[in-house]
């Protein structure tokens, strides 16, 4: 486990924080007063094997952790808390007010070898109420399947604040993650969390507890965790946790493009008024534009009507978007989404900073809130999904196209030839007739026309035909 200290100026509780802090201390009291109670066995017995352990306090031996700590938590409760205080006050911590930054990472370690010494005990109950909230004993929890699609869950969620330690934050979701089953995404930075995780539908629901329980993420609400049926199983890369720059690749420096010079934020209702009033009033077009900072795939099978889509194919092109687009944005009010948010805090402070538009806002919580409160509303079609699902569906619309055959089709699949990442919409049809590229150059590579020199590639020769200029959609 990892302590992520309180970043400066964060909103995060001081005193949930010290309760937190206190635990930890009570747990390492208690880890130090059992270990106290050790017999040490005669050199010639082997020491490490915790089957010979011998403990005796009170005058009484104890066979087992399990009895030993059943009895330290039965009759030696205040001296633990008398322990854990003179812990806490040695690093300068007291219960109400942390006046100084404490420097846990050496006592979690050592805790840590103690519980998981501890765990291996049986019946070891007393520990269980030990364990800090946002890194849950999950021993003994049914955790279900975390592969079972019908009844599994993904979960998405980001969190824009500053992070002292980032690495600790990374230990921690990958440890939570671990104990729980889940796979998926998760992007760590100074300025926040970013996170797709999936798995049984208990685990995820654990996670986000224990996310919530967290000093740093407290405040969040349930309804901040965008939830859709899925599991472990959509994410083929399994799990993966990592320390990045950004908490999405915009390619600008944070300091520069700021989350907390993102644009005001509309709730879903406000956006659907407005989207509503745009469609209606031949006025406002002039003065109003509807921005989906998505790629242009994710667009393409599902997206808001009157709202224009740039052709860009991943997300740290929007900056250059932006600045080949400033007359096109000159005084209108700009109004952004994405999927959950997250790009759009980013992409909003982006488009702010050019100083061109009368006002950027922004639809709170993305297409997925949105779709949640109306599935038959103006998004038609899917909302594209970074995992194997590839789209989750808002309604029957299928807004997309075959490349092939032009046929209303929406399923995408990744282009047969090996080397190429583009995603193809191909309709049965078009596929059982050997349509599975995203262009011609793939399919003759992939009929082993062209197999020398092929390199695994980010663009694809098709890609260059796409317009850059805005185009409603
Ligand atoms: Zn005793
Ligand atoms: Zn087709
Ligand atoms: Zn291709
Ligand atoms: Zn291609």
């Amino acid at each position: 486990m990892a302590p992520v200290t309180e970043a400066k100026g964060s909103p995060t509780p001081r005193v949930q924080k010290a309760r937190v802090l206190r635990q930890l201390a009570k747990k390492q009291a208690f880890g130090q007063l059992v270990k106290s109670c050790e017999l040490h066995p005669d050199v010639s017995q082997q020491p490490t094997c915790p089957a010979a352990k011998k403990w005796n306090c009170c005058g009484e031996t104890f066979d087992s952790m399990a009895d030993i700590c059943k009895h330290v938590s039965l009759h030696h409760h205040n001296k633990v808390e008398e322990e854990a205080t003179k812990l806490l006050s040695s690093l300068h911590m007291s219960d109400i007010e942390i006046t100084e930054q404490p420097r846990t990472s050496d006592l979690v370690e050592d805790m840590s070898k103690d519980s998981k010494k501890q765990k291996s005990e049986e019946g070891n109950k007393s520990q269980e109420s030990e364990e800090v909230a946002w890194l849950p004993d999950v021993s003994n929890v049914d955790l279900g399947d975390p592969n079972d699609e019908r009844s599994g869950l993904v979960t998405l969620f980001y969190k824009y604040c500053e992070v002292e330690r980032p690495e600790e934050l990374e230990v921690w979701q990958r440890d939570l993650c671990t104990r729980l089953k889940l796979t998926g995404k998760v992007r760590v930075s100074t300025e926040g969390i970013n996170a797709t995780v999936g798995g049984s539908s208990q685990a995820v629901h654990l996670y986000i507890q224990a996310v919530r329980e967290h000093p740093l993420f407290c405040h969040m609400t349930t309804q901040e965790f965008k939830l859709s049926p899925g599991s472990a199983r959509h994410f083929h890369g399994g799990l993966k946790v990592g320390v990045y720059q950004e908490l999405v690749p915009m390619g600008v420096d944070p300091a520069c493009a700021s989350y907390k010079e993102a644009g005001v934020h509309l709730s879903v209702d406000e956006f659907h008024e407005r989207l509503e009033r745009h469609l209606q009033t031949e006025d406002d077009k002039d003065r109003t534009v509807f921005v989906d900072c998505r790629n242009f795939y994710e667009s393409r099978i599902g997206h808001f009507l009157g709202a224009v889509a740039p052709d860009i194919r991943k997300f740290s092109y929007w900056p250059e978007y932006v600045d080949k687009n400033t007359e096109f944005f000159q005084d209108k009010t700009v109004v952004m989404f994405c999927t959950g948010g997250i790009r759009c805090e980013k992409g909003s402070a982006y488009l702010k900073s050019k100083g061109v538009c009368k006002d950027v806002l922004q639809l709170e919580g993305g297409i997925h809130k949105y779709m949640e409160k109306y599935p038959n509303g103006y998004f038609r079609g899917k909302l594209f999904v970074f995992d194997d699902r590839y789209a989750i569906p808002a309604n029957s619309d299928i807004v997309g196209r075959c490349f092939y055959c032009k046929e209303a089709w929406d399923e995408y699949k990744p282009c047969s030839s090996a080397h190429c990442h583009q995603l193809v919409l191909s309709c049965d049809r078009c596929t059982a007739a050997g349509w599975t590229t995203c262009c011609r150059d793939c399919q003759l590579q992939a009929a082993g026309a062209s197999a020398r020199g092929v390199r695994c590639r980010e663009e694809c020769a098709c890609t260059k035909g796409r317009r850059r200029i805005p185009v409603e959609v």
